[in-house]
């Protein structure tokens, strides 16, 4: 395209909301085959809410105390759902030492001389806490979408907190204007298989990668570049920044963390979706321009 024309589309994309940082994103983004959503923040509202507090024992006030306590240092979107939960419910959180966050796992501390976590199952399992008795319970949870995420005290399972994040009203109608422009729709989430299913089947996704270490979701942006696909990366957090990176265009949600608009060609200010189809729309516009 030319000077004038490249002009002309940034500052359309602008007017959509679409803030476009690195020149040639707005070349490169006409060609996109594939785009790749992370799910917390970018598909999702990304402030999920406790849907299910389930004790082995039957005391819930207890198991929500210790999992405020943790969740209290902790900045990861499902801490704000444990914290807010206890304070709608009047529970005091525990003091809780030696806390330590695991990306993508959960996080840990120490309570009555034992240690305390809270995460997923194949975390706890790693760590040696048997979590079968509380599978009933978490299979409700995945059912209706949401994250089961397990407590342990010591090496003993507690229980297990249902956590849920609501779609994004307009994520399902931004994925089928990708879809009608033919292209490939993916999701790379942390998430357990079960949520990610889920979530995939509500916002109408053609496929999904579960359980993505945080640090491995730049590999699936490279291995699927390497399939030969033009690859978008939409994401909001501090952990999306290697895979904005690695794509032809990355695409930061304007309400996420600095270090992933920094990562970004693209930024969305919007928050919404919809900027996807729009900047490759008006891509597809100028680069057909000038022909
Ligand atoms: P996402 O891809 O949805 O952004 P993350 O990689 O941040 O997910 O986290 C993946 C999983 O790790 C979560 O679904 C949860 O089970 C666990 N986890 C991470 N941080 C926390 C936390 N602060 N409290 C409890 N569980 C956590
Ligand atoms: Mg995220």
């Amino acid at each position: 395209a030319t000077p004038m024309s490249v002009m002309v589309g940034v500052g359309k994309a602008a007017e959509y909301g679409a803030l476009i940082r690195q020149g040639d994103a707005l070349q490169t983004a006409g060609k996109i085959d594939l785009v790749i959503l992370d799910k917390t923040g970018t598909i999702t509202e990304g402030h999920p809410t406790v849907t299910r507090v389930h004790a082995v024992d039957g005391n819930e006030v207890a198991l929500l105390a210790l999992a405020a306590g943790l969740e209290q240092h902790s900045e990861h979107p499902l801490a704000e759902a444990v914290l807010n939960k206890a304070e709608q419910d009047g529970v005091e959180p525990e003091q809780i030492t030696g806390f330590e966050a695991f990306n993508g796992k959960g996080v840990q501390g120490n309570f009555d001389g034992q240690s305390v976590r809270l995460g997923n199952r194949r975390w706890l399992e790693a760590e040696g806490i048997a979590v079968g008795e509380l599978e009933a319970a978490a299979n409700a949870i995945t059912e209706d979408a949401g994250t089961p995420l397990f407590l342990a005290l010591g090496n003993r399972a507690l229980g297990v907190i249902g956590v849920a994040d609501a779609i994004k009203a307009d994520s399902r109608a931004a994925i089928e204007r990708l879809h009608q422009a033919g292209i490939k729709v993916m999701m790379v989430t942390g998430d357990i298989d079960a949520t990610a299913k889920a979530i995939s089947a509500k916002a109408g996704i053609d496929d999904y990668r579960a359980e993505v270490l945080p640090e491995n979701k730049a590999e699936v942006v490279s291995e699927m570049r390497g399939k030969g696909y033009t690859v978008a990366m939409v994401g909001d957090g501090i952990n999306d920044a290697p895979a904005l990176a690695a794509a032809d265009v990355g695409f930061a949600i304007g309400t996420g963390t600095d270090v992933a608009i920094e990562s970004a060609a693209i930024t969305l200010m919007r928050g919404s979706l919809h900027g996807v189809p729009d900047a490759i729309e008006i891509s597809r516009a100028t680069v057909t321009n000038i022909k």
